[in-house]
């Protein structure tokens, strides 16, 4: 006999990627950012820190949203933090689908959505995507118990995005909330901010944890019409961002430079690694984010990964059951990638 709930004890349970504890890794496996986070991060901490944490933080990082709300140009009201945007996801799962109600995602993308919905006793639909990364007319389809739809944009494995147009004619035609998922968007060209302004149905999640290079912190929010972060409120942990995390993130955000800087870097790697897999003879998604999703014609991809770890090169083994596997590369350093491709030759 279980003693967990019957969905709980059927479900496996989301597996992230391997986070070994010691540094004997070109770690190239959950998009982290290889550069350090800006220096004003750091002396917001210690600052934090020295005044003392006997206090109870703003219920909602109030700091946070005024400087999101100065950096992003929406009101401070149009903004809900999280502990990470896997938090927002939960909170927005939470909110939204119910037991036995549908939650509907691409595929492939982030395996968690589905795990969310599952947690909830709730069903969820996977719309694969053509085989040029477009959606299908499916995924705009309007059925009776459709509760919310996740969208990552860029997507995960492959980099891609769909254009912002389409995202907003996708949410018009959608009976539910869009959940775009920006995880990656300050790597990419454009974004889906000003959707929010246009229709009450989109939401747009953003994450501190790749383009400010902040993972180990824990920090996200998502930017939606008051009437639905009021709404996200209420299902919220009481104090779900803690105050270290709520001065670094607010002083990140400040630093608009440092991210600058950041991403230009980012992005000329990430065309470098690109180009090396091409040459390696690799299909590589032309990727808007910090990584690139790669299958090579002949040779499978789990070896490759294998031979990969055993030389010290963690990437992403992925196997999307019905759709395929490969291997997704993060964007690390200029030198990181060279040994990689260097490595990837030999092998080959
Ligand atoms: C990394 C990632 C997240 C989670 O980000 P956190 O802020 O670290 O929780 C959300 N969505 C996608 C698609 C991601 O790849």
């Amino acid at each position: 006999m279980s003693y967990f709930r019957a969905k709980i004890e059927a479900m496996a349970g989301y597996v992230p990627g391997e986070q070994p504890q010691d540094d004997q890794f070109i770690k190239l496996n959950t998009n982290e950012n290889p550069y350090p986070c800006s220096p004003s991060v750091v002396r917001a901490v210690e600052e934090t820190a020295r005044r003392g944490l006997q206090k109870y933080p703003h219920p909602m990082a109030q700091a946070f949203r005024e400087q999101a709300a100065d950096v992003l140009g929406v009101p401070a009201d149009w903004i809900l933090c999280g502990n990470g945007s896997d938090d927002i996801l939960t909170i927005a799962t939470r909110s939204f689908v119910g037991d036995g109600e549908l939650l509907r995602l691409p595929y492939p993308s982030y395996i968690l959505y589905k795990t969310l919905a599952q947690l909830q006793g709730a069903k969820s639909e996977e719309v694969f995507f053509e085989q040029d990364w477009s959606l299908p007319d499916a995924f705009a389809a309007t059925t009776d118990d459709l509760r919310l739809v996740f969208l990552p944009n860029p997507n995960s494995p492959s980099g891609t995005v769909v254009p912002p147009e389409q995202v907003l004619q996708l949410a018009q035609r959608l009976p539910c909330p869009l959940l775009v998922d920006e995880a990656y968007a300050d790597f990419a060209e454009v974004h889906c901010l000003d959707l929010v302004t246009k229709s009450e149905k989109i939401l747009v999640s953003r994450s501190l944890s790749k383009s400010y290079a902040l993972a180990g912190l824990r920090f996200g929010y998502v930017v939606a019409q008051p009437e639905i972060i009021a709404g996200l409120t209420k299902v919220k942990d009481s104090y779900n961002c803690d105050a270290l995390s709520i001065a670094a993130a607010t002083a990140a955000l400040g630093d608009q430079a440092w991210l600058a800087e950041n991403r230009a870097r980012i992005v000329a790697t990430r065309q470098r690694l690109t180009a090396g897999m091409r040459k390696l003879g690799f299909a590589a998604v032309d990727s808007q984010a910090n990584f690139t999703w790669n299958v090579h014609p002949e040779q499978p991809a789990k070896p490759l990964y294998g031979r990969l770890k055993q030389d010290g090169i963690l990437v992403r083994y992925m196997d999307y059951p019905g759709w395929g596997d490969g291997l997704r590369i993060s964007v690390g350093t200029d030198e990181q990638i060279d040994i990689c491709l260097e490595r990837l030759a030999a092998i080959l």
